[in-house]
C-alpha cells in the first residue's frame, strides 16, 4: 500500500514538530515545510535520518512547490504568541492570509484534504463564555493582537470559500492554550514564562491583577483531536482545548509549588485587549469526534517541567 503523503506547514514549531510524529506513526510520509522564524531545528532532529520524512525551508508566504502527490495539507506555519506577533507584525498577516491562500491553491491541484490551524483568538476578548464555535467574536481589528486575529478569520473564510466554491475538502480546528515540551522558553508565553522564572529563582510577572482566566490543553490531547477532526468529514470549525478553567494568579500558584520555588508573584501591566476570560466549550468537538481531553493540567505539567528543565541547565 502506497504511504499517504502529507505537508505539514510550520512543521519545525511546537505544534507542528509534534503533528510530524504523529503523522510518521501513521506510516505517513511526512514533509515539514518551515521558514525557521520561530520554529526551530532541535524539534525535528530526531527526524532527519527517515526516509519517510523531508523537510523543506521555505516561507509559504512565497509561492509553495512540492513535487509527486499530497493527502493532506495542514497548516500550522504562524507566529503564535503574543510577544512574536507583536515582534514579526506583517510576517503574522502574510502567514495567515497569502500563506493560506498560497496552500489552498497547492491543495486544489493535487486533490489534497486541507486543515488549517485556526484559533480561540478569534473570539477576541470574548463576551460569550464558554465559548462555542456559533460566537463570532470581539475582535479588535487594529490593537496589537489584530495581526493575528484577523490573519486568522481570514484564513478560516479564505478555506471556506475554497470548500464552498471549489468544494475543496476542508477542516478548521480553533486551538485554545495549549501546552508542552517543545515550546519555546523565550516564547513570552504565559506558561514558559512562569517555569523559566520559578526554575531561574526569578519573582513570576503576573500581567494585570492576575484575574484573568485560561484553559490549558496538555499537546498530546491537542494532536489527537486534530488528527480526529482531519479524518472526520466535519467542514465547520471545532473547538480543540480543555475546559478546565484557571485564573493567571492560580496558575502561577501551581508552578511555584511544582518547582518548588521560592519567587513570588509579581505583577506588571495587563497587555492591551488581552482577553480577560477564555474556556472552549467542546460539545462539538466531543459529538462529532467523540474527543475530549485526556490529560489533567498537573499530568501534563511533570514532561513540561522536565523539558524546561533540561533548556534552563
Ligand atoms: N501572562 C502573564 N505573565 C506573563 C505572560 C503572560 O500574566 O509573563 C498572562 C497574559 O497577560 C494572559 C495570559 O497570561 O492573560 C496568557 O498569556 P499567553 O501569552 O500565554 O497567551 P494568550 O492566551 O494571551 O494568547
Amino acid at each position: 500500500m502506497t504511504k499517504k503523503r502529507v505537508l505539514i506547514t510550520g512543521g519545525a514549531g511546537f505544534l507542528g514538530s509534534h503533528l510530524c510524529d504523529r503523522f510518521l506513526a501513521e506510516r505517513c510520509h511526512v514533509i515539514a515545510m518551515d521558514n525557521l522564524i520561530t520554529g526551530s531545528l532541535e524539534n525535528i532532529e530526531h527526524l532527519f535520518h527517515r526516509e519517510d520524512f523531508e523537510f523543506y525551508h521555505h516561507d509559504v508566504s512565497k509561492f509553495v512547490h512540492v513535487s509527486g502527490d499530497l493527502d493532506y495539507i495542514l497548516h500550522f506555519a504562524s507566529p503564535a504568541s503574543p510577544i512574536d506577533y507583536l515582534k514579526i507584525p506583517i510576517q503574522t498577516l502574510k502567514v495567515g492570509s497569502l500563506g493560506t491562500h498560497n496552500l489552498l491553491g497547492l491543495a486544489k491541484a493535487k486533490g489534497a484534504r486541507m486543515l488549517i490551524a485556526s484559533t480561540s483568538e478569534v473570539y477576541g476578548d470574548p463576551l460569550v463564555h464558554p465559548q462555542t464555535e456559533e460566537y463570532w467574536g470581539n475582535v479588535n481589528p487594529v490593537g496589537p493582537r489584530g495581526v493575528y486575529d484577523e490573519a486568522k478569520r481570514f484564513q478560516e473564510a479564505m478555506t471556506m470559500a475554497y470548500h464552498t466554491y471549489h468544494g475543496l475538502e476542508t477542516r478548521i480546528v480553533r486551538i485554545f492554550n495549549t501546552f508542552g515540551p517543545r515550546m519555546r522558553l523565550d516564547d513570552g508565553r504565559v506558561l514558559p514564562a512562569f517555569i523559566g522564572q520559578a526554575l531561574r529563582g526569578e519573582d513570576l510577572t503576573a500581567f494585570g491583577d492576575g484575574s484573568q482566566t485560561r484553559s490549558f490543553c496538555y499537546v498530546d490531547d491537542l494532536i489527537e483531536g486534530i488528527y480526529r477532526l482531519l479524518m472526520s468529514d466535519c467542514v465547520d470549525p471545532v473547538n480543540i482545548g480543555n475546559p478546565d478553567e484557571i485564573t493567571i494568579n492560580q496558575f502561577a500558584e501551581e508552578i511555584i509549588k511544582l518547582t518548588g520555588s521560592q519567587s513570588k508573584i509579581i505583577y506588571k501591566p495587563l497587555p492591551k485587549d488581552d482577553p480577560m476570560q477564555r474556556q472552549p466549550n467542546i460539545t462539538k468537538a466531543k459529538e462529532v469526534l467523540g474527543w475530549e481531553p485526556k490529560y489533567s493540567r498537573n499530568e501534563g505539567l511533570k514532561p513540561t517541567l522536565e523539558y524546561f528543565q533540561n533548556k534552563v541547565k
